[in-house]
């Protein structure tokens, strides 16, 4: 019995994390480790004296994480620290980096590729598929574009994947009630997109670290996109509204945004964007 406990824990592959103490990177650690799969965590030099960041990273290492040295700024190092797993996970900042993102994720596809040696690779997508995105609008869709680049480079490397499409976190769009730029409910009044009946699909970040890791050894993901999408999580604004009116026994004020305005709203952001860049 022993025995064969111990051929199935070797059996299991290396999953490497990196930028594994971001929002979602924590949770793919957390998943890593309590699946069993022997996990690392890419430490980057880079972090410094970030006294958060470290004992996030020391406490992996309790929970049973081997701590791997590498730099985005050493193609060698990160290399290295691919050929030690059979799997990576990238969860790089979509957000706070973005005009990086795409190119921190290159840097990655190149390592993987000299490194030869892995047998499935998530690029840090983790949101809507960008594959269907087309229509987005500006400044958002940089994110997509960006997104898409990356999928290119991998196959065109041919390396295996899994893109995992997970939709809206719920953090960042529940909390607030869907409405951009707010993570914390009103008691008293809520502005609704539109008539507020469109749909989304809104998943749990835990949620998403689990299906990713239980897609590892899942062959049916295999150079595939995984869509997290569960059926109750199908919400329209309304719905949310109504899910909090109800805990705290209260009816909110609604006021509604109209299409025309919010596309507005858009187009001043891209502008502004536009104007910090130029
Ligand atoms: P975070 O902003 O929490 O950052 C994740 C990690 O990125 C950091 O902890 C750090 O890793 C790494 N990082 C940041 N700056 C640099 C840098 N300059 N060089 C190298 N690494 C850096 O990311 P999230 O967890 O919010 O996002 C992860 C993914 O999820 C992204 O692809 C994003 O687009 C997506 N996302 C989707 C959402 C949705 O609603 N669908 C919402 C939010 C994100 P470390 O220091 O550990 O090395």
């Amino acid at each position: 019995m022993e025995i064969e406990i111990e051929r199935s824990v070797k059996e299991k592959s290396k999953v490497l994390v990196v930028g594994g103490t971001g929002y979602l990177g924590r949770r793919l650690v957390g998943a890593s480790l309590a699946a069993g799969y022997p996990t690392f965590v890419l430490l980057r030099p880079e972090i410094g004296v970030d006294i958060d960041k470290v004992q996030l990273l020391l406490s992996f290492k309790q929970q049973g994480a081997r701590l791997v040295e590498g730099s985005f700024s050493d193609h060698r190092s990160l290399v290295a620290a691919v050929r030690q797993v059979d799997v990576v996970i990238c969860a790089i900042s979509g957000v706070h980096i973005r005009s990086h993102h795409i190119l921190l994720q290159l840097k990655l596809v190149h390592a993987i590729k000299e490194a030869g040696n892995i047998k499935r690779f998530f690029p840090s997508e983790f949101g809507t598929d960008p594959a269907r995105m087309a229509h987005a609008l500006a400044p958002g869709r940089v994110t997509f574009d960006d997104k898409m680049v990356v999928r290119k480079a991998i196959e065109e490397a041919n390396i295996p994947f899994t893109y995992v499409s997970a939709n809206c976190f719920m953090g960042y769009f529940v909390g607030g009630l869907c409405q951009p730029g707010k993570i914390i409910p009103s008691r008293e009044s809520v502005s609704l997109l539109g008539d507020g009946n469109v749909k989304a699909v809104y998943v749990d970040e835990d949620d998403i670290a689990t299906y990713t890791i239980k897609a590892i050894d899942d062959q049916r993901t295999l150079n595939k996109t995984l869509y997290i999408r569960p059926l109750e999580n199908i919400l329209s604004q309304r719905e949310v509204v109504k899910a909090w009116e109800e805990l705290i026994g209260k009816k909110l004020e609604k006021t509604n945004i109209l299409e025309e305005d919010f596309i507005n709203l858009i187009e001043d952001v891209r502008l502004a964007t536009y104007e910090k860049i130029k």
